[in-house]
């Protein structure tokens, strides 16, 4: 990763974050791509088939739509149905289809990120509505920093670790943790 950005490179950035009618997965990935990271995508021997693979940082990214991934939406409880979150809106009609389907995906979701996680990978999610204009930029820093915070974790030796790196290591699991 880059320290410094020429000015092209600069200009690339902020054109790819302010690009408009973009997917939310191609912007994530021109993104990093600009960051001066490389990956690789739909890995297809991994599980779930992470949207991004990043090799170097063994780290899966997975650009979540809000709706089909039922964000916010608390599934787990005994209840048939789901409550509506902000960016989870099912539709009033077919609903018990909708929330079938959620509940399913939010379910395989969660199997693929433990599979990942058993095989060593770090996962990261990214949601759709963190990539809204008004806050795709942060999201993004926060995703490299996070990347960042990764690939200190894969080379700390925790026998040699002094206080503030342990400090950073430990904040690389909160990051990658906290987005799922
Ligand atoms: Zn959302």
């Amino acid at each position: 990763m880059p320290d410094h950005l020429s000015p092209q490179q600069r200009h690339a950035n902020m054109a790819a974050i302010h690009a408009k009618d973009t997917k939310p997965e191609v912007m994530v990935r021109k993104y990093l791509w600009h960051q001066g990271f490389r990956y690789r995508l739909n890995h297809r021997r991994l599980p779930g088939k992470p949207d991004i693979v990043l090799l170097r940082y063994h780290t899966c990214i997975f650009v979540n739509g809000c709706f089909w991934h039922g964000h916010n939406v608390a599934v787990d409880g005994p209840d048939a149905d789901i409550a509506n979150s902000e960016c989870c809106k099912i539709p009033k009609s077919n609903r018990p289809f909708w929330v079938a389907k959620i509940r399913r995906n939010r379910q395989r979701d969660e199997e693929v990120r433990k599979k990942l996680a058993d095989m060593g990978w770090f996962c990261i999610t990214v949601w759709e509505c963190d990539l809204k204009p008004q806050r795709r930029e942060q999201t993004l820093q926060a995703l490299v920093y996070s990347l960042s915070r990764i690939m200190l974790r894969l080379h700390a030796k925790p026998a040699a670790l002094r206080p503030e790196e342990e400090h950073l290591t430990m904040a690389a699991e909160e990051e990658t943790e906290y987005r799922q």
